[in-house]
């Protein structure tokens, strides 16, 4: 099969969140099942961008509304990542350093959206499915299907995935002469209260949905930022496939961004350097245990909670534990979370901003992530945490439910910490917990280690689950 995946992010080349990392890998292995993977995704100005050598395949023309704009597309020459990349410029538009942020985000990803089917519409050839992910590529479905000057693309079936359901990337209906002319018949598939809802279009156009995680599809129908009713009306095409991770680039054993690398035969004297290394970089004591946060400082993330568990918890305990932060995001969290370490500096360190390295190290030197998040489409971060032998805290939510077990599982079946509400006080709890296992019962966090670092995350069950779900 010939599958494109189009996509906002693919990491290496511009990555945001979890979506970069999915996209980055699961073309990977989709190809290396023997099919033929390719990302499609907009030609923003990073360093990947500069730093690889590049090919012009196709330069055309479409209209956004009534303006007319220019669009080029490069392939990378390599297959340095193991499938076909190809960027789409559009000038004026795309050309910019970030990948989400601008006022005019519609425009941006619409025109990107009506270039790539433009560009497919020119091939010789149809590929069999087209994948799209998120809203920023939801329009794609119904386009495909309704838009006239088409017709030769309606025979590709469309899948969407859903990295992240709470942005849906909704516009007015001012703004529907944006889209290529389509059969006004069908302009209902467009619209979510009032709104054209891109996220929604595409949960209604696709010709199947999934999301990243089991747990994550049963929790839509009940809570969806707005999209409730259509998930439980849509359910027959929905289905949950988890994530892997990239265990290529996720390897404690080879990983070239951390200080010390090691496997399970080492895994205690390998994390207890890297821990060293992680809390130097902080002025930490590295015999107290160390619990991390990665992430976006977002309330999907309960960050806001982060400034009064630390203080409390730090409180509670006496010091006898320590905290780093790896994020940035709310402004708010992040000046109290300032404040807070300007109080407590021997028992916090604080990195605001995005730090790939240092997110690699802390995994591999951390004791404890934790993840108190209040939604959780899949969660990528346990899962490497795991496989560096780093014990998670986390919220049973989503992605979170299907990939962590409580330690308190009968016949030591569990390896991590799991707790039921994003409070203060549930998640204190949690943290106490792990105190309690880490300085009176250090042999189970060691025998939990050892079974987390063996369970297989990888890519190539999910590939083959998409697989089969594109032949269904
Ligand atoms: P989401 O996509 O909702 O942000 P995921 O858990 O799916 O969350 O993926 C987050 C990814 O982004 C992980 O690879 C994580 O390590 C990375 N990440 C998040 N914030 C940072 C940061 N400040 N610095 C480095 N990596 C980060």
């Amino acid at each position: 099969m010939e599958i494109i995946h189009v996509s906002a992010e693919c990491y290496p080349v511009a990555k945001a969140g979890g979506l970069g990392d999915v996209i980055g890998a699961l073309p990977k292995y989709q190809c290396q099942l023997g099919h033929t993977a390719k990302v499609v995704m907009p030609m923003y100005r990073t360093k990947f961008l500069l730093q690889n050598e590049w090919e012009l395949v196709h330069e055309s023309g479409s209209y956004l509304g009534n303006t007319w704009f220019k669009y080029a597309v490069i392939k990378e020459k390599t297959n340095k990542l193991g499938f076909d990349l190809y960027l789409i410029d559009i000038d004026g538009l795309l050309n910019r350093e970030n990948i989400y942020g601008y006022d005019d985000d519609t425009e941006r990803f619409t025109a990107f959206q009506i270039a790539v089917l433009h560009w497919m519409n020119s091939w010789s050839h149809t590929p069999d499915v087209v994948h799209v992910h998120d809203h920023h590529t939801g329009l794609i479905p119904f386009m495909l299907k309704y838009c006239y000057g088409l017709e030769k693309l309606r025979r590709i079936k469309t899948v969407l995935t859903i990295h992240n359901a709470q942005y849906q990337g909704l516009f007015g209906w001012n703004k529907v002469h944006y889209l290529p002319s389509f059969d006004n018949w069908k302009s209902g598939l467009l619209d979510w209260q009032g709104n054209i809802n891109p996220l929604a279009a595409a949960v209604k156009c696709a010709d199947k949905v999934t999301t990243v995680s089991p747990h994550y599809m049963a929790e839509l129908r009940r809570e969806a930022n707005g999209l409730e009713d259509l998930f439980e009306y849509e359910k027959g095409k929905c289905t949950g496939i988890l994530n892997g991770i990239d265990v290529e680039v996720w390897d404690p054993a080879t990983d070239p961004l951390i200080s010390t690398n090691y496997s399970i035969a080492d895994v205690e004297a390998g994390k207890a350097a890297n821990k060293k290394a992680a809390c130097a970089a902080f002025d930490l004591d590295e015999s107290k245990p160390l619990i991390v946060f990665i992430g976006r400082m977002v309330g999907e993330k309960a960050a806001d909670l982060l400034p009064s568990v630390i203080g409390e918890s730090v409180q509670m305990h006496e010091g006898r534990l320590n905290f780093v932060v790896l994020g940035n995001g709310n402004p708010k969290v992040e000046y109290e979370l300032q404040a807070l370490q300007e109080l407590i500096a021997p028992n916090l360190g604080l990195y605001l901003g995005y730090n790939e390295k240092l997110a690699h190290q802390l995994y591999a030197g951390a004791d404890f992530l934790l993840m108190p998040s209040r939604v959780e489409p899949c969660g990528l971060n346990q899962m490497y945490a795991m496989r560096y032998g780093t014990v998670p805290i986390v919220r049973d939510t989503g992605g979170l439910h299907d990939t962590v077990v409580d330690i308190g599982a009968p016949n030591f079946a569990g390896y991590g910490i799991v707790f039921t509400h994003a409070t203060v006080f549930d998640i204190n709890e949690a943290i106490h917990r792990a105190m309690g296992w880490y300085l009176e019962r250090p042999d189970i966090l060691q025998a939990a280690r050892e079974k987390m670092m063996r369970i297989d995350h990888s890519w190539e069950k999910s590939a083959a689950d998409y697989v089969a779900l594109y032949q269904s």
